[in-house]
């Protein structure tokens, strides 16, 4: 099966990789033509448009910032809506808008072209190691149909609903990892104030109810002064717009992220937006006047 992968960032150009390492053919597209050269090198062919991928291609992958990225490659002018024909698969695994999801599928479905919208949490290892979680929305026979190609990227793909489902779930994850690392934030900072290591704090309590993959991922990073990112505090902030633009539209009001993204609105007003999201820290740092170190 022959497959296009449209945007080859952070998290694109190594899930790519992985795709040519489980034998998948490949033809690859993104604006910047420096991971294309990087994936040809490495065997995969290049197009010069989304257009020209689905001309290519049964499956055709994006990995792009945010839901205009998706609208304009996939239904703007040369995009993938343009090449696409009945049978051919779309599988966005971008985090956007669930709505936008929604309506790119259904211009793709005037088209007879099937979409998925399957998101993914791990970031950069995970992607690099082809163990990310993937959260899948859409039809289960097109699902089926798309597995394998996912799991050549993944350790887990679940369907979650329909279309705008993977999204959905994607956005509850954020929500929990935002408000974790601020959670941990106050934690530490609290130990730091209060003259009690940090690093004998996080030792103590990583076992326990207080424990999570967020504390472990995190915390280390934090305390050795480590920002670059991993997951940049713009991209949190995009995910966390998406979330209450969706949550305010259907009636769920959400106290606890609507605060967390107003101290990720203070970090990047701080010049900290390209940093790592783990920057949380530095905001509490700010008003107690303290550094979380080992
Ligand atoms: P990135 O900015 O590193 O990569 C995006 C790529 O898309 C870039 O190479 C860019 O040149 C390309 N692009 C943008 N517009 C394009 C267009 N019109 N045509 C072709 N290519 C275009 O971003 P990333 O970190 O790889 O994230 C991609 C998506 O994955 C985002 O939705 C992000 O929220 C999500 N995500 C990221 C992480 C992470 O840790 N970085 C983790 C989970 C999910």
């Amino acid at each position: 099966m022959k497959t296009g992968f449209i945007g080859l960032g952070i998290m694109g150009k190594p899930m790519a990789k992985n795709l040519m390492k489980a034998g998948y053919g490949l033809v690859v597209f993104d604006i910047n033509p420096d991971p294309m050269r990087e994936l040809a090198a490495a065997g995969a062919e290049t197009a010069s448009s989304p257009k020209e991928v689905a001309e290519a291609c049964d499956v055709i992958i994006t990995m792009l910032p945010n839901s205009p990225h998706v609208r304009a490659v996939v239904l703007g002018p040369d995009g993938v809506i343009e090449g696409a024909a009945p049978g051919k698969t779309v599988i966005d695994m971008s985090s956007i808008a669930p709505l936008a999801s929604r309506e790119i599928a259904s211009r793709l479905a005037e088209k007879g072209v099937e979409m998925l919208d399957a998101p993914v949490s791990g970031g950069e290892p995970k992607a690099v190691d082809g163990t990310l979680s993937v959260m899948v929305g859409g039809k289960k026979e097109v699902f089926d149909m798309c597995y394998p190609v996912m799991k050549a990227m993944a350790g887990s793909v679940v369907l979650t609903g329909g279309i705008g489902a993977g999204n959905i779930t994607k956005l509850a994850n954020q929500i929990v990892v935002a408000i974790n690392i601020a959670a941990m934030s106050e934690a530490l900072v609290l130990a730091a104030k209060a003259g009690v290591r940090p690093e004998l704090v996080y030792q103590a309590i990583r076992g326990g109810l207080a424990g999570s993959t967020v504390l472990d991922a995190k915390a280390p990073l934090v305390m050795d002064r480590k920002f670059t990112p991993g997951f940049r505090v713009n991209l949190h902030i995009k995910d966390l717009g998406n979330v209450l633009e969706t949550s305010h539209e259907i009636g769920a009001p959400l106290p606890l992220t609507a605060a967390v993204m107003e101290m990720m609105q203070a970090l990047k007003g701080d010049g900290l937006g390209e940093a790592d999201h783990c920057s949380l820290v530095r905001y509490y740092e700010k008003m107690s006047h303290v550094e979380v170190n080992r």
